[in-house]
């Protein structure tokens, strides 16, 4: 496990109960799905993606629909894996794509260790149940819970984005890899909701601290033909926070819907001399 104490920055030791603590004596305590919380303020609220959200992208990811983007990236990160690495997914999500490149990297080599962070409890729960070479933790992308310069890989999809703490966690010529949804994703889906549906906007590329390597669009239509699919999709969205009553009154008329999925995969490396 490469997680460092939240609190010192020291590095966590897994004792025999499987209780992580660090030479100060700082101790987080395994749950029993597998996943360790290393986030420092919690108030007792729900962070993140509650568990209706999390449950209805697991349900819809199921499908298959984002597949295509998922095999893309585990492709993307395996190019680069290589013996001894270290990943990080942050805002893993329910540790779909995270399971996938996980799978991807494991048939290239062998020896390398993956760690994967959400804001959501519900969210790390389910990536620690989803495959158990996967180290989970409840941590924001904004404080991870990693050692300075120690990741090899980086990657991002539709999390937020602290760009600061990838700079910090990465190793000089380490990959970040960003992925965010492209101007028509979902825009099939948007026009049947909102009379002016509006393309996303996809802002500047550049981030301080990196080059951009390359990038690569994905783009294909997936054709939902449940309901309950429809609904999955879109609660998954952000317009899930945004529609009002009459747009989601349309939506949930749908028998089916054929929309337009785009993605756009960055691949940036840390510049040296950082
Ligand atoms: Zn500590």
């Amino acid at each position: 496990m490469d997680f460092v104490c939240p609190k010192c920055f020291c590095k966590l030791n897994i004792l025999e109960s499987g209780t992580a603590v660090c030479q100060n004596g700082h101790c987080y305590d395994r749950s029993r799905f597998g996943y360790y919380n290393l986030l420092l303020e919690n108030g007792g609220g729900v962070h993140g993606d509650n568990r209706e959200m999390v449950d209805a992208r697991r349900d819809f990811l199921g499908t298959g629909a984002y597949l295509p983007l998922a095999e893309a990236v585990g492709e993307t990160v395996s190019d680069f894996a290589f013996d001894g690495m270290h990943i990080v997914d942050i805002g893993c999500g329910e540790g779909y794509y995270t399971d996938i490149a996980e799978k991807k990297i494991r048939e290239r080599v062998n020896n390398f260790t993956f760690s994967a962070v959400d804001i959501s409890k519900d969210a790390a729960k389910r990536t620690a149940k989803r495959n158990k070479n996967i180290s989970s933790a409840v941590a924001s992308a904004y404080k991870l819970p990693l050692m300075d310069v120690h990741t090899d890989i980086a990657l991002s999809m539709f999390a937020p984005l602290a760009t600061g703490e990838i700079l910090r966690i990465l190793r000089p010529g380490g990959k970040f890899i960003l992925v965010i949804p492209g101007e028509e994703h979902l825009l099939d889906m948007k026009e049947k909701i909102y009379k002016d549906a509006y393309r996303n906007t996809v802002s500047d590329t550049d981030i301080r601290g990196f080059t951009l390597l390359s990038q690569k669009r994905i783009f294909y239509s997936i054709s939902l033909t449940k309901k309950e699919d429809i609904k999955n999709l879109f609660m998954m969205t952000p317009y899930a926070y945004r529609t009002d009553a009459e747009g989601r009154e349309k939506l949930e008329k749908l028998e089916k819907l054929t929309t337009r999925a785009e993605f756009i995969l960055f691949v940036y490396e840390k510049n040296c001399g950082k």
